[in-house]
């Protein structure tokens, strides 16, 4: 999987995963940066900015502050992908960030993180994912995922005008918009036809069984904290709470 940091006007999106020190240190030695944001606390985010300069702010939303603060107990395959990370001091930051030429909004856009935050740039038509988008047709997701929180954080975005999506994973879209709308219809389809399965009286093992038949190497890597199972159970979760 590739991982991508983006730098706007001395505006630092990410540090990048740990695992990747000393490309990015080369990469920033040659470039002014002034503020960083954070999209999440998650460590291939930010598994380098324990070693940025204290005279640099952090800023990650409210909800990250604390997570940041703490050594994460990372399972061991996060921690040969990304490599670990230490724990850091960062400012909440929740409305707006401003560089010289540049005003991005903040959209808290929680499902993957709880702390999670696309920003937009309106003048230009910009929205930085995150990890929001990643791919428009998720076969799994990790356990600490929600699908249902997903799809409102992709309505709450898709209520603005942007058209190029910069994402953590995935790089620059420059239809970013159809892609963002494209995962949203996959999500509310997936989520009618496990509501369905469910109210037919079929049990998760064979929802799962009928819509995702086919595993992937991630989640036996990952011992199925990634698996499309969490797809399912974040649906049915979700609805047992608002019943
Ligand atoms: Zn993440």
């Amino acid at each position: 999987m590739n991982v991508y940091m983006y730098l706007v006007d001395e505006l630092l999106i990410d540090c990048g995963p740990s695992r990747l020190r000393k490309e990015i240190i080369n990469f920033l030695s040659k470039e002014s940066y002034t503020q960083i944001i954070l999209t999440h606390h998650h460590e291939d985010h930010t598994g380098n900015a324990p070693i940025v300069p204290s005279s640099i702010p952090i800023y990650i939303h409210p909800k990250g502050v604390p997570l940041c603060r703490t050594r994460p107990h990372l399972p061991l395959y996060r921690r040969v992908f990304w490599g670990s990370r230490k724990p850091f001091e960062t400012k909440g930051i929740e409305h707006q960030i401003k560089t010289k030429h540049h005003t991005f909004d903040l959209l808290h856009t929680p499902g993957h993180a709880p702390d999670h935050l696309a920003l937009l740039e309106k003048d230009q038509g910009w929205l930085f994912t995150g990890d929001l988008y990643v791919m428009s047709h998720p076969k799994s997701i990790f356990a600490f995922e929600s699908i249902p929180d997903v799809i409102q954080s992709l309505q709450k975005v898709l209520l603005y005008d942007f058209d190029t999506v910069f994402c953590s994973h995935a790089g620059i879209l420059h239809n970013g918009r159809n892609r963002l709308e494209e995962k949203l219809d996959y999500l509310l389809s997936i989520q009618a036809q496990v509501l369905q399965k469910y109210n037919d009286g079929k049990p998760v093992s064979a929802i799962q069984k009928e819509l995702f038949p086919d595993r992937h190497v991630l989640n036996y890597f990952s011992l199925f904290e990634n698996s499309s199972k969490h797809i399912i159970t974040s649906i049915l979760n979700r609805g047992a709470t608002h019943q």
